[in-house]
């Protein structure tokens, strides 16, 4: 999209208001892109409806070109679209680490039904034991998975399967019982047994059809599940409307998960799904095996869905979001430095802030060999929450002289950020690290200075 927009917009120099004919230029344009990521089509042309009357007489910045403009405006109104800005950082920066779930109700006397619901093969039983297993470890909870599907041949073996190799307890398979049976069954057990979630994980089709759609909403009148999620594969192209207007009549939807995010496909269906369903995209499969699951980040989708991987935007990003006062504080660090704790967090959180580390290095062309590498040294955004949740459980006095920072003290600040001690260790070293580069540079500063004859 960018190089065809820029070829558009090389034309387009002039300043003032972005003119109608301007924008319909451009838009078509976008239009294509859209449709090439596999939006579909009404979804399409109610978005470049909508952009086309937010942009239409907008005055064109000084600092930038109108092409730049309009591709701001289409990408805010994308990300507007695909449901805002994550609400994960904002709302739940407090808590603790482990409390930050992955955005699921679970607020209902336990145990807590969610239901997952799809066409065959979209993930569902996969996507299943992914979030079973990331609300065991990471938020504590007991959960006992049920397959209900009673149609394709040792699916109900394929969840007790995955059930061992990521430790989750799955109910008992008693042969020739229905779905809804299965499923009050698993609600039984779950409250007998003290269970805080009981994932319900039921039989797709190819198509969409009506003893389906019967049948899981029969689960859903014998279960009343605080989440049904519809899980959908992100290849799904413009029948994703059909499916997710379907699911959402027939059986009501709480949110959308979607999956293969790791392939090829461009995430139109994530517009797609949400525009007509009006149900947020929760979480993300990023991957066959059971840790692949994420968290769902509008602009990244956004980004992804409009092809903009350049480093134009990098660096408008990086002007937009890195708070002059903030960048001059650091340069003075630098020059006279010291490197405490407390700039190491600003710096985390100047990171998060730009899109964190996959949305920074998703706007650089070229680097997706360095971003597969980063992945097998598990570097990621979760790393850097979870460095700041240490950060935040220290006291300012810690902050400021990291060397009063002794055992004990480790042991009581991991404990506050739900980390572990060698965590706590290895982010003292990094800053320590870091620290010492700082002191570096400063030498090296007065060196290159003194060799101009300076003091
Ligand atoms: P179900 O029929 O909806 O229960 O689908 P399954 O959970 O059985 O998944 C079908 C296939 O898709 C399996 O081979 C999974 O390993 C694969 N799969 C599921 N989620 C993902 C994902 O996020 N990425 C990739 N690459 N494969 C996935
Ligand atoms: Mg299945």
């Amino acid at each position: 999209l960018q190089e065809r927009l820029s070829g558009v917009f090389d034309r387009l120099t002039r300043r003032g208001a972005l003119s109608e004919e301007d924008v319909s230029v451009a838009l078509r344009e976008v239009r294509v892109a859209l449709l090439e990521a596999d939006v579909a089509l009404p979804v399409v042309k109610d978005f470049v409806a909508a952009v086309k009357e937010k942009a239409v007489g907008q005055e064109v910045l000084r600092s930038v070109t109108p092409g730049q403009q309009v591709v701001k405006i289409v990408h805010d109104e994308l990300v507007a679209m695909l449901g805002g800005v994550a609400e994960d950082e904002g709302a739940q920066a407090g808590q603790p680490f482990e409390l930050r779930g992955l955005g699921l109700n679970l607020n209902v006397t336990p145990p807590a039904p969610i239901l997952m619901v799809g066409l065959q093969g979209s993930g569902k039983t996969t996507t299943t034991a992914k979030i079973a297993k990331r609300l065991a470890e990471r938020e504590k909870k007991k959960v006992l998975m049920a397959s209900l599907d009673v149609r394709r041949p040792a699916a109900q073996e394929q969840l007790a399967l995955l059930g061992i190799q990521a430790g989750i307890a799955t109910l008992p398979i008693v042969p020739g019982e229905t779905p809804v049976k299965i499923a009050k069954r698993a609600l039984q057990t779950g409250a007998l047994e003290g269970y805080d979630v009981v994932m319900l994980d039921t039989a797709g089709r190819l198509a969409i059809d009506e003893a389906l759609m019967a049948e899981v909403a029969a689960v859903r009148d014998a279960t009343k599940p605080s989440e049904t999620l519809l899980v959908a594969d992100a290849m799904t192209g413009q029948d994703a409307v059909n499916v997710a207007t379907a699911f959402k009549d027939k059986v009501g939807l709480s949110g959308i998960v979607l999956t293969r995010v790791d392939g090829d496909a461009r995430g139109g269906a994530a517009l797609s799904m949400r525009a007509v369903t009006g149900c947020p995209i929760k979480l993300l499969g990023t991957g066959e095996q059971i840790d692949k699951l994420e968290t769902f980040h509008a602009d990244r989708i956004a980004g992804r869905i409009l092809g903009m991987g350049d480093v134009v935007s990098l660096v408008e990003k990086a002007a937009e979001t890195i708070e002059q006062d903030e960048a001059e504080k650091l340069a003075k660090k630098m020059q006279s430095g010291k490197f405490d704790l407390d700039d190491l967090a600003s710096q985390l959180k100047q990171l998060l802030k730009m899109g964190g580390l996959s949305g920074l290095m998703g706007m650089l062309p070229g680097v997706g060999k360095i971003k597969n590498q980063m992945k097998d040294a598990k570097i990621d955004d979760s790393m850097i929450k979870r460095q700041l949740a240490i950060l935040s459980s220290m006291t300012k006095e810690e902050r400021r002289r990291p060397e009063i920072i002794k055992a004990s003290r480790k042991v009581r600040i991991s404990k506050g950020a739900g980390a572990t001690v060698q965590e706590v260790n290895k982010l003292m070293k990094q800053h320590q690290e870091a620290a010492r580069m700082m002191k570096q540079v400063k030498k090296m500063g007065k060196k290159g200075m003194m060799r101009h004859g300076l003091p």
